[in-house]
């Protein structure tokens, strides 16, 4: 899954006030540099919007925060703590990945494509890490599936295939899977760019929902208005920098920078 031939990142204090701490993040894919410094803090409860054109990096930097991509450099904590890494006696040590999979549960990730399990009822996809990986008995995990597929209004669904929903069902679906493990962070990659504009609204309901409650949130998506709306932390990458960062009304009424400019005169 992970691609490892990065260099682990240097032993150091990982003290920072944020549940995401990114530090000096590069990333390249066979000599094309994909992510160039980048460092970002996410506290608790906070919702960051990440907008940036295609190929900027989006997907790249969320798929290292849960470890499903190496970087080259820098560092990345959740809680204080690496997902692919452990410090031992100053030193770091690559953990197992029986390991990395339990310290990822930390980081739930909804993708654009929903990617639900085609075979398994909507239930049945969210019972299935809460009792893989955390252990949970079936009958434990099934209550709790049921009253988040209340919580995504689709609680007369739990024995339907994703088949037999439509793609703003689906999603939600994808949602409640990913609160059942009961991550500290939620990643959400453009998830309604899939999706027929009539179903965008249920699944940004949904999310709002979850940003109101609290829910610490990365999301990255072209919904300038819903980012306007619900983010604490507007961030603008292009071609693997972040060029922009600050409160929506900074970001995107009051952009400093060309490059968010044209980005912005075009989604809008
Ligand atoms: P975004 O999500 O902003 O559209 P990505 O993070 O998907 O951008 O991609 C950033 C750049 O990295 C693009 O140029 C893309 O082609 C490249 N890239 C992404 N994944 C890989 C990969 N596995 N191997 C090689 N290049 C990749
Ligand atoms: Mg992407």
């Amino acid at each position: 899954m992970s691609t490892l031939t990065a260099q682990p990142p240097v032993a150091r204090s990982l003290a920072g006030s944020g549940l995401v701490e990114i530090r000096g993040v590069h990333k390249s894919y066979s000599g094309l540099e994909v992510l160039h410094n980048i460092s970002l803090t996410v506290e608790p409860g906070q919702v960051v919007a990440l907008l940036g054109p295609s190929g900027s990096g989006k997907s790249t930097l969320l798929r290292a925060i849960n470890h499903l991509e190496t970087i080259d450099a820098g560092e990345i904590t959740i809680d204080g703590e690496f997902i692919g890494y452990e410090q031992r006696g100053g030193v770091l040590h690559e953990l197992p990945e029986k390991k990395v999979l339990e310290r990822r549960t930390q980081v739930g990730m909804v993708f654009q494509n929903f990617n639900l399990f085609p075979h398994l009822t909507a239930l049945e996809n969210i019972i299935e890490a809460p009792i893989a990986l955390k252990r949970m008995n079936k009958a434990a995990a099934t209550e709790r599936a049921l009253t988040l597929l209340a919580r995504v209004g689709l609680a007369d669904r739990a024995d339907h295939y994703p088949r037999q929903l439509s793609g703003g069902q689906q999603q939600r679906v994808a949602i409640a899977r990913a609160l059942a493990l009961d991550p500290g962070v939620l990643l959400f990659d453009e998830p309604t760019s899939a999706l027929d504009p009539e179903l965008v609204g249920e699944v940004l309901d949904v999310i709002r929902g979850l940003a109101q409650s609290g829910t610490t949130l990365i999301i990255v998506t072209h919904e300038m208005g819903f980012a306007a709306e619900v983010a604490d932390q507007v961030v603008f990458l292009d071609r693997g920098r972040i060029v922009e960062q600050g409160s929506p009304s900074q970001v995107l009424r009051n952009p400093q920078h060309a490059r968010t400019r044209d980005f912005l005169n075009k989604v809008l």
